[in-house]
């Protein structure tokens, strides 16, 4: 019986007694849902802070604002809440205790339902070379470049159910552009198929068949842009300001007429180019268009060059470029960084399984070098992979300067306006 499991039937019983609710509607919460569904347990709904900008109803079940648990008062059973957060389970959880509910009678984190977390980077190539990315400054990350084939993603996703049968999502995404893949819808399928969400990130500036793409289902898809009209050429360097557009208002509208539950998430860089009225214009085409937008401080991604710049290097071309025009700088990005280094990594629970099918020590670090626990997920078990990941001297020098909460720290400064970054 797995960790997991022994948590499950807990759960069962709260769930005949109390509503249950998932606080996060994103990936992660769907994908916790669609799990408990298969084993049978019903759910209440998603509580989310976002709620007035999501669909009203996410796997078929309303969407709220966090109110709706924590208001719930006597004669209403208090409800019971698992936390569906990558970055903000701690506020979270705060929250919910300063509203009385007890960690583990009242609320759980999803990682005691799911202590390890996939992500399968299908595709090793990448059509721009973005300024804070390493694809703009370093040579193709772990092997060389290409696109894993569709009967491996199967044996791979297989593997991973056996291992993690309460896997309900999966990011199928880290360095490369997935709509590249041409068998992006049948890998799509398959997994959902076998119960599993999957989440897709890209830049829209490919000419990909997005109509089978949304026909296929993906559960959640992230755009990446970071300016409006000649602005997002900067950071998003060989991008091309009319194709994405045209693709963004595309794929909107495939939303609407094939898969209208599917969450749209802008993911919008702010640096010094893009704030202002790039933002704004942003805000205006998002409520249009029925779009979450979510600013974030643009930051220096992959880690390579961060944990470099901390030991003493310099940054590379691309990337000193990029950091001059953060809105928040790498200096206060890693102070906010530092503040946090007591805590736990969460990244440690993510396994991620590059395109080649080799296995990265880290998902935040795209050199191969010191980087690589296994050349072949389908030949070491998830106990090797994560006992020689937890031994790695690569965590050792990360988290010495408080890298493993290096996003996390961006992440949390400005998680809905974009505009209480210093
Ligand atoms: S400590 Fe650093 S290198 Fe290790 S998993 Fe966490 S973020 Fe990655």
């Amino acid at each position: 019986m797995t960790d997991a499991a022994h948590i499950l039937e807990p759960v069962r019983r709260i769930a005949a007694e109390r509503p249950i609710w998932i606080w996060g509607a994103g990936n992660q919460g769907r994908g916790i849902g669609s799990v408990l569904r298969k084993q049978g347990i019903e759910l209440s709904g998603f509580v989310d802070q976002a709620a007035e900008r999501l669909a009203s109803q996410v796997m078929g079940l309303p969407v709220r604002l966090p109110a709706a648990v924590l208001d719930a008062a006597p004669p209403q059973p208090r409800p019971f809440v698992i936390i569906a957060s990558w970055f903000f389970e701690a506020e979270i959880a705060d929250r919910l205790q300063a509203a009385g509910f007890v960690e583990s009678e009242d609320f759980i984190g999803y990682a005691r339902l799911k202590p390890v977390d996939y992500s399968v980077d299908i595709v090793g190539v990448c059509n721009l070379k973005c300024l804070a990315c390493p694809r703009a400054s370093r040579a193709p990350g772990p092997g060389k470049q290409g696109l894993m084939p569709l009967a491996t993603f199967r044996a791979v996703l297989d593997k991973i159910l056996t291992e993690s049968p309460f896997v309900g999502n999966l990011q199928l995404y880290q360095w490369g552009e997935p709509v590249l893949h041409p068998q992006l819808p049948e890998i799509i399928e398959y997994a959902r198929e076998r119960g599993v969400l999957c989440a897709i990130s890209s830049n829209l500036n490919a000419d990909a068949d997005y109509a089978r793409i949304v026909a296929a289902r993906p559960e959640w898809l992230r755009i990446s842009a970071s300016g409006w009209g000649d602005d997002y050429e900067i950071a998003h360097t060989r991008g091309h300001w009319p194709r994405f557009i045209a693709h963004l208002r595309e794929v909107a509208r495939l939303r609407r007429a094939l898969h209208p539950s599917m969450k749209i998430e802008l993911y919008y860089h702010l640096y010094r180019h893009s704030l202002g009225e790039g933002l704004e214009r942003f805000r205006e085409l998002c409520e249009e268009l029925g779009l979450e937008l979510r600013p974030i401080p643009a930051y220096l991604i992959s880690l390579d060059d961060v944990l470099g710049y901390c030991e003493g290097r310099s940054l590379p071309e691309p990337a000193r470029q990029a950091a001059e025009r953060l809105v928040v700088s790498l200096d206060d990005g890693l102070a906010a960084a530092y503040q946090q280094r007591h805590l736990a990594c969460d990244v440690l629970r993510c396994v991620n399984i590059n395109w080649d099918t080799s296995v990265s020590q880290c998902m935040l670090y795209y050199d191969s070098a010191d980087n690589s626990v296994a050349p072949n997920y389908l030949d070491v078990s998830l106990e090797q992979i994560q006992a020689r990941r937890h031994r790695a001297e690569l965590c050792r020098r990360c988290s010495r300067f408080g890298l493993h909460r290096y996003c996390a720290s961006y992440a949390q400064m400005a998680p809905n306006s974009g505009v209480s970054a210093p």
